[in-house]
């Protein structure tokens, strides 16, 4: 078994902002197990170092988990030591590759799904002033639907921002917050929003233990407010029952829940629940991005353009053109290095 963990620096086409602050490149490290890719993508608001990561993958404790059986990976998984998300990603995708490389067919297929059921993803619009953000609507001609960037400090000029792509562009506008606003500002805010037709609100409220927030905010808003849609407040799938009730559906993301395993399971509770599923990505490589898609024909909102924001991918795999999702037929994630082609 050869184990290898490489890091990426991806640096991004244009500055990126969000509520959480501006990146100009990001940090991801790929997991190589034999044949088999995986990456964790470490978003800096979430605090994992490239240290951190690797040294998970390079445990004792890995190595002899991944040194089982794995032809079965529903067991070899549920055995995997707790340890940084994005690191248990890495693992759990390297180890569907291989999966799938054995038994010579993509993930999507061994599960049943067709990727022709997959809704159209989204374009994400950052943080910017009204003249880059006008130039990169622009420049999104063609995308079915915009995901905007919010909580840029002034939830007047945010609601501005929106009030500005809405006159803009025709297709689908979700917006997302990033924690920024408090409950009452958020109270204030959505209903307003909602007068630009917007298909979801995302993360509006602050995460870190703020299960009463979302409740609060919902006895505020009044009916017929566009669904909220959870995403920094859910990391796994125990984090979503007690906001039954409270939240329309939640984003699930690989690098914040620690891979497909468990982002099936959380589809599985979000559907009992009554919720709708939206599948996020990271900044990150093809990697990330490819083992996320495997499950897009599952979810009802698709988000998977971090890869199209990175001038240096090393990899290539499930691409998305003008929001319409392109698998690759290869086993396993099915993605190779860039330049080859074969
Ligand atoms: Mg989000």
């Amino acid at each position: 078994m050869k184990v290898e963990a490489e890091l990426l620096e991806l640096k991004l086409k244009a500055p990126f902002g969000i509520a959480h602050g501006v990146s100009y490149s990001r940090q991801s490290v790929v997991f190589h197990l034999d044949d088999g890719l995986g990456e964790a993508a470490l978003a800096p608001y979430y605090g994992v170092t490239p240290e951190a990561a690797i040294s998970y993958m390079q445990s004792e404790a890995v190595l002899e988990v991944l040194s089982g059986d794995l032809s079965a990976p529903e067991h070899v998984l549920a055995a995997l030591p707790d340890g940084p998300r994005p690191a248990m990603a890495a693992v759990d995708m390297a180890v569907h590759d291989l999966f799938g490389r054995a038994l010579g067919m993509p993930l999507y297929r061994l599960w049943g799904l067709d990727p022709d059921r997959a809704p159209m993803s989204s374009l994400t619009i950052g943080l910017d002033d009204e003249d880059t953000i006008r130039r990169k609507v622009e420049e999104a001609e063609g995308w079915p639907i915009l995901k905007v960037k919010l909580g840029s400090g002034d939830p007047e000029a945010d609601v501005r921002t929106v009030r500005l792509v809405r006159e803009l562009f025709d297709g689908g506008i979700c917006v997302d917050a990033n924690s920024a606003w408090p409950v009452d500002v958020a109270a204030d805010v959505i209903p307003r929003l909602a007068e630009y037709d917007l298909m979801f609100v995302e993360q509006p409220i602050p995460w870190k233990g703020n299960v009463d927030g979302w409740h609060r905010l919902r006895e505020a808003l009044p009916p017929d407010m566009p669904p909220l849609i959870a995403d920094e407040s859910v990391h796994v799938a125990a984090d979503i029952p007690p906001l039954a009730g409270a939240v329309d559906g939640i984003n699930i993301k690989l690098a914040k829940c620690g891979g497909l395993r468990e982002a099936r399971r959380m589809i599985e509770v979000a559907r009992t629940l009554g919720m709708s599923v939206m599948l996020g990505c990271m900044v990150e490589s093809s990697v990330g991005i490819t083992a996320a898609a495997h499950l897009a024909p599952m979810v009802d909102y698709l988000d998977l353009d971090g890869n199209l924001l990175v001038t240096n991918d090393p990899y290539r795999g499930a691409r998305v053109e003008k929001g319409r999702l392109y698998m690759p037929d290869g086993p396993g994630l099915g993605v190779r290095p860039a330049g080859d082609e074969g």
